[in-house]
């Protein structure tokens, strides 16, 4: 990423919060915030509403203390485009526009086809599916961003971690000041404005975060007496209770979900996963929805399990996992121990890879690229013909058309 244009647009109250972050960009006077002479292209020094662009180098150097500056900024008036690097351009992706066609190019949807036919309108060979990685070099895309884990303590570590780097950031920014007023002094200059704490932007939406809070629920916290040190974290969020066991421990729980009067989760509504590529000792978060229909209450249970890790499957308590669990496989790749019938469940048993992994291409790995109905190339045709070959069948190419 590089940053090619910042401005200011109007609304600034001189908090000099921007200033401190990237001084060498933007510089506070007495009314107003202005983008420095030095470090654009038209060396004008103004709030840039006309968006002249910045020195590619100053773009580039200072990209990370711009973004921050913009983003500490408490009334958001400073605004930028940038572009996903000079050796591959990506369309601008300023804030609120183009996105749509930013995200398209990071997901080399705005390339050309993937697999390029031959002259004569041919497919490049190849054995079995026709997916070749090297020669669909635009679907190895960047892993996409997980959402984080959703998870109380987390959470609490993220807001203390928060404080303690704005009351740091507050503090240099004292420090700054007083360095900087005791070299006006000493010059004869007038002195800097003194810096005013950045106050966050206030949420004028209604899209509010919905924060966890520490398990209150009566039947929450009997789960969490019946599982003892089982239980890893115990949250609500938006309204739904979250109950984290051990791996191991699952079967357990399950159990005592569906039979413990206090509980009576009498239905396995779903069972899913999440794939974190980036999790720290776990790769997976597996997550079992239940309901229990006389109480009318939902209870989401969850285990965090590392690639390879073959849970209990959960089919001896709700005969329904059965289905769920093939999905699980077929999609992310995690068997399960003693299920009756640990098969695909939508693709076929030789499809390679698991769709729903973060590392899987969203326009998938070429498998479907071509279809008997448009088989130009004859490539299905000579698959089929293979495969007949090795079973001893002698089957006669159809006539071309
Ligand atoms: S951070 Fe925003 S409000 Fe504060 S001086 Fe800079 S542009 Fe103005």
């Amino acid at each position: 990423m590089a940053i090619t244009k910042v401005w200011i647009e109007d609304g600034c109250i001189v908090c000099n919060a921007c200033e401190a972050e990237c001084p060498d960009v933007f510089h506070v006077l007495a009314e107003t915030c202005v983008i420095r002479g030095e470090s654009r292209q038209d060396g004008v020094e103004d709030t840039n509403h006309a968006k002249n662009p910045l020195k590619v180098e100053i773009g580039t150097s200072l990209e990370a203390a711009i973004k921050a500056a913009a983003e500490g900024c408490p009334v958001t008036v400073i605004k930028f485009e940038a572009i996903a690097s000079a050796a591959a351009p990506a369309p601008a992706a300023k804030s609120g526009e183009d996105v749509e066609s930013a995200v398209d190019h990071a997901l080399g949807m705005d390339s050309a086809p993937a697999v390029a036919p031959a002259e004569d309108g041919s497919l490049p060979a190849t054995t079995g599916y026709v997916w070749d990685i090297k020669a669909a070099p635009n679907r190895q895309i960047v892993l996409p961003k997980s959402a984080p884990l959703p998870s109380y303590k987390a959470f609490v570590a993220e807001q203390e971690a928060a404080k303690v780097a704005d009351e740091a950031k507050w503090q240099k920014q004292l420090a700054d000041f007083e360095t900087a007023k005791a070299k006006a002094v000493e010059e004869g200059k007038p002195e800097p404005k003194a810096p005013v704490r950045a106050v966050p932007a206030k949420n004028e939406t209604d899209l509010v975060f919905p924060a966890p809070t520490e398990a209150q629920a009566p039947e929450l916290k009997h789960l969490m007496e019946l599982l003892g040190d089982k239980v890893e974290e115990a949250f609500e969020q938006a309204g739904e209770m979250t109950c984290q066991v051990k791996k191991e421990a699952i079967l357990e729980a399950l159990r005592f979900c569906r039979d413990d009067q206090a509980l009576k989760f009498e239905m396995l509504a779903d069972e899913t996963a999440t794939h974190y590529p980036l999790g720290q000792g776990y790769a997976f978060s597996l997550v079992y929805h239940l309901t229990s229909v006389s109480r009318s209450r939902r209870l989401r249970l969850r285990i965090l399990v590392p690639e390879g890790f073959e849970p209990e499957s959960a089919e001896q308590v709700y005969p329904t996992a059965n289905w769920l669990e093939r999905e699980i496989w077929d999609m992310f790749g995690i068997r399960f121990q003693n299920h009756t019938d640990m098969v695909r469940i939508l693709c076929p048993e030789d499809w390679e890879g698991h769709a729903l992994r973060k590392d899987y291409p969203t326009l998938g790995l070429g498998q479907r690229e071509i279809s008997f109905r448009e088989d130009r190339g004859g490539m299905l045709m000579k698959i089929a013909m293979e495969a007949a070959g090795n079973l001893g069948i002698n089957l006669k190419v159809p006539k071309a058309e």
